[in-house]
């Protein structure tokens, strides 16, 4: 038996499932989860002293690798001074403009504790400055576990909001409207049903929760135009795509403004963080300003900050992004020929430092019906291939991975080389 197991048993005692965070428990892969006690650049070591490949970098912040000596040394010396002042510091004005100088499209920014937070303030934002109450989201894409977001359309009721979870309350689901991502018809619809009662679209602009699926040409421009046309805010949510694909964003990348963004993620470096911004219009109505009333005990923690701003030095490295993207186009591209040559059917992608792999025989996915309908027990078997040969995928299908600018050329290899075994193995 192992130190994992044990671990998992006193942990299933004590706590739902016996994690933090329910896509840890590997129930959408089988077996247990592993415990980590040390990670070190691209590299993971378990409880029981076995050595990964990470390919999930922490669900995104860990883009420069664990363990980087200068964010290290950063929070240590922010440590040193006090761990929370509960009152502004230095660190959150610097962060505040570097972001702002980073993202063209933010006038002001918000600091807060996670993803979650963000998403759920901007919309709160975004509601306030339409005075609407409706909003679109897309079916597959995560904003986080605020309740309005926990909403998923059932086939028959795309326009009807439907709760994904008991315990949100059913007048709220249904301010909720779900369309398909990919597809403007989708929301151009919910906007002609409902021409001045929705505030806003969120969007992932590149979907990496149900998998990683990147926008079709010509999508997100037009949730631009039709925000625009129905007086709607554009939302981006950046909390997985914020300085992963480019340095500015997938706004950047893809040369949209929105209204408002999210953040989370990179920006903390692996410590509890979020952010949203937007411009002035917006964010002069957020408390004290106006009276949109958000807060948060340890927003802008002075250790995050430290963490946050020594990553975003890291990134800003010139050279950085086509470094990035070379490795994780190298990892997805030779995904694909060791599945061609397995006689597996793969669809993969890779976006800056985001990549995906799809069992299936289309050759792309854009939406998530299509996600859905990949073979999941090969993915299963795939997964679970891959952990015993000590590359730590996502354990679920419906995530999109990772790489960090600490993968190198024989962490693509040795991967590659465990895929084929793998592929080969599960193609019998
Ligand atoms: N938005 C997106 C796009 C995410 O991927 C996530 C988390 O994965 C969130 C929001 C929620 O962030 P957090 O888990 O920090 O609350």
């Amino acid at each position: 038996m192992t130190l994992s197991h044990d671990l998992f048993a006193r942990a299933r005692v004590r706590m739902p499932g016996g994690v933090n965070s329910p896509v840890r428990a590997f129930a959408a892969v089988g077996g247990e989860p592993v415990f980590f006690e040390r990670a070190e650049g691209a590299h993971m070591f378990d409880v029981d002293g076995k050595r990964y490949i990470d390919y999930i970098g922490s669900w995104g912040p860990m883009i420069c690798g664990h363990s980087h000596p200068k964010i290290i040394e950063a929070v240590q010396a922010a440590v040193a001074k006090g761990l929370s002042f509960g009152t502004p510091s230095p660190g959150e004005v610097t962060m505040a403009e570097k972001i702002c100088e980073l993202i063209p499209s933010l006038d002001q920014v918000r600091m807060v504790n996670s993803g979650t937070e963000a998403a759920m303030s901007a919309l709160r934002v975004a509601r306030a400055a339409t005075g609407r109450e409706r909003f679109i989201k897309f079916e597959g894409c995560y904003h986080g576990h605020a309740d309005s977001f926990l909403v998923k359309a059932g086939s028959g009721a795309q326009t009807l909001g439907v709760p994904t979870s008991p315990g949100v309350p059913k007048g709220l689901a249904e301010l909720t409207l779900n369309a398909k991502f990919n597809d403007l018809d989708s929301v151009e619809a919910l906007f002609k049903q409902y021409p001045d009662e929705i505030a806003c679209v969120a969007v992932e602009p590149i979907a990496g929760n149900m998998n990683c699926i990147p926008p079709e040409p010509g999508f997100l421009e037009g949730l631009r135009e039709l925000c625009d046309r129905y007086g709607a805010a554009l939302l981006f949510d950046e909390v997985m795509t914020g300085f992963r694909v480019h340095p500015q964003g997938a706004q950047g990348l893809y040369g949209i403004t929105p209204d408002l963004t999210c953040f989370g993620k990179v920006i903390g470096a692996g410590m509890p963080v979020g952010a949203f911004g937007g411009k002035m219009e917006y964010m002069k109505l957020v408390a004290p300003s106006g009276p949109v009333y958000q807060a948060g005990t340890l927003s802008g923690n002075p250790v995050a900050m430290a963490a946050g701003l020594a990553n975003l030095e890291l990134i800003g490295e010139p050279g950085f992004y086509d470094r990035l993207g070379e490795t994780t186009r190298q990892l997805a591209e030779g995904l694909q020929r060791v599945a061609d040559e397995a006689g597996i059917p793969m669809a993969t992608v890779a976006v800056g430092g985001m990549f995906g792999f799809f069992f299936t025989e289309q050759n792309r996915v854009v939406n998530f019906d299509q996600a859905a309908a990949c073979d999941l027990e090969r993915f299963k078997a795939f997964f679970t291939g891959m952990l015993a040969e000590g590359i730590y995928l996502a354990p679920s299908a419906f995530e999109a991975g990772f790489v960090s600018s600490a993968h190198s050329q024989s962490d693509v290899d040795e991967t590659l080389a465990a895929a084929e075994r793998v592929l080969g193995q599960i193609s019998k």
